[in-house]
């Protein structure tokens, strides 16, 4: 099972930061015992699940791949967990990530570097790196990950799987450890469309403790899944197959886009001209918005606390000094910065008025008749190691095409269509309407 290949396969690959083995085994005794009383154990019965380490687990370390949670073990499950236990998944562990989500390689992780199964001397993607990368080698059939502007769909992209980033509001973010509020998802890392249909549909809908988690009624989703793609319009992203973009994964996603046609889709290409400035406003967000999240890790309630200190202060610049990595201080200071009086209109609000102008060329194109969007999920395939550790803006341009669901709060699965001459993954995305999740997943699911 799962745990046996967690033994075999993960020192090599490096994607758990815990495994609770009694934990999951109890778990798993749990629902053998619901079975043999006759009683339901739920859709996902016996299913074993992994979990980003920026997800509370009650009982289970979460640490957001960040020493300033070291040792800390939440009280409670976030939304999304509860109701996977509660259909009969069996968590296995946490997954690796940039800490609190910040990257796209997962090497910006506190604790250790995750390789890449198709090349171990290449990045999983990230921020959900170690997702990516454990179901990819089946250490589990499916994990859950958070996408702030990609963190799901790319990793998945560069690990050869299914990713999909639910509309914002789908899913609860209640107990994921916010990155930025506004922009943050939970979904599923997978082997299918069909399996990321299962996940949603016991995860989706209306939560008490998330005010910003829709209350609009959840589809049956294995409804949508069958079908051909005829009456369908979609529109590839003209800007998205510009010259920057790698011409394996350029030809990659012609190839899918043929394969969409030949299923009864309509394809035609569609301008989104804000496209080359969603990047730098995406940053701002971002940093702003993480920067007042982030202020909770003082040192007083949880993790890392500063021992020599004088004065509170003191204790709290100890701690915060001590206990954040550099990446995610640069982009604190940088956040703080930009939401500074003085500061808030040329970048912050400069910000939100790219977002809102993207979020209208995006309705335009849904108004002209579109369904879904498509684009590849990055440019190139997935990076060595190190490679642009000490280039943080070469890492961000990489987040382009992503980054637009996140602005607009849309649907979007990054789909593997391909692999590249050296064997290395290659995918790409379908973008869709505000709380059409079951539409993505449909065309997901046709063309696989
Ligand atoms: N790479 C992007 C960032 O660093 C996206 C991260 C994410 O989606 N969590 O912000």
């Amino acid at each position: 099972g799962a745990l046996s290949r967690i033994e075999e396969i993960d020192p090599h690959v490096n994607a758990y930061l815990s495994v609770d083995v009694e934990d999951a085994q109890s778990q798993a005794r749990r629902i053998d015992e619901q079975i043999a009383r006759g009683k339901d154990p739920g859709p996902l019965a016996g299913i074993p699940i992994s979990i980003k380490d920026n997800i509370s687990t009650k009982g289970q370390p979460t640490t957001a791949a960040s020493r300033i949670l070291d040792g800390f073990t939440p009280a409670y499950n976030a939304t999304a967990v509860q109701r996977l236990i509660d259909s009969g998944a069996v968590i296995l562990g946490k997954t690796n990530l940039d800490e609190f989500g910040m990257g796209g390689s997962t090497e910006y992780s506190a604790f250790t570097e995750t390789r890449n199964p198709w090349d171990l001397s290449r990045v999983p993607g990230g921020s959900s790196g170690g997702s990516a990368a454990a179901v990819a080698t089946g250490m589990c059939m499916a994990a859950l990950g958070t996408d702030t502007g990609g963190s799901i769909r790319q990793p998945a992209s560069f690990c050869g799987i299914t990713g999909f980033k639910p509309s914002y509001g789908r899913i609860s973010r209640h107990g994921l450890l916010a990155y930025a509020s506004s922009l943050d998802t939970i979904g599923p890392l997978c082997r299918s469309a069909e399996d990321a249909a299962l996940l949603m549909q016991v995860m989706a809908g209306a939560d008490g403790m998330d005010s910003t988690a829709s209350k609009s009624p959840v589809p049956t989703f294995s409804a949508y899944l069958e079908g051909d793609l005829s009456g369908l319009r979609f529109g590839v992203v003209e800007e998205s197959l510009a010259s920057e973009v790698d011409t394996e994964v350029s030809n990659a996603v012609q190839n899918a886009t043929d394969v969409l046609k030949s299923l009864g889709a309509d394809v035609q290409t569609v301008s989104l001209p804000f496209l080359s400035h969603v990047t730098a406003a995406y940053y701002v967000i971002a940093y702003s918005e993480a920067s007042a999240n982030l202020a909770r890790y003082d040192g007083v309630r949880y993790g890392t606390r500063a021992v020599d200190a004088q004065n509170s202060s003191d204790m709290y610049a100890q701690s915060r000094a001590a206990g954040f990595g550099g990446e995610v201080k640069r982009r604190l200071m940088a956040g703080t910065y930009a939401l500074s009086s003085g500061y808030y209109d040329a970048y912050y609000l400069k910000a939100q008025r790219v977002r809102a102008a993207l979020t209208n060329d995006i309705k335009k194109a849904f108004a002209a008749g579109f369904d879904a969007l498509i684009t590849p999920v990055a440019a190139t395939p997935a990076f060595k190691l190190g490679e642009k550790l000490h280039d943080p803006v070469l890492m961000m341009l990489g987040d382009t095409f992503t980054i637009p669901a996140n602005l607009s709060g849309l649907p979007a699965v990054s789909l593997p269509c391909g692999k590249t001459e050296s064997n290395l993954p290659i995918g790409f995305q379908v973008i869709g309407e505000y709380m059409k999740d079951e539409v993505v997943l449909k065309i997901g699911h046709a063309y696989q």
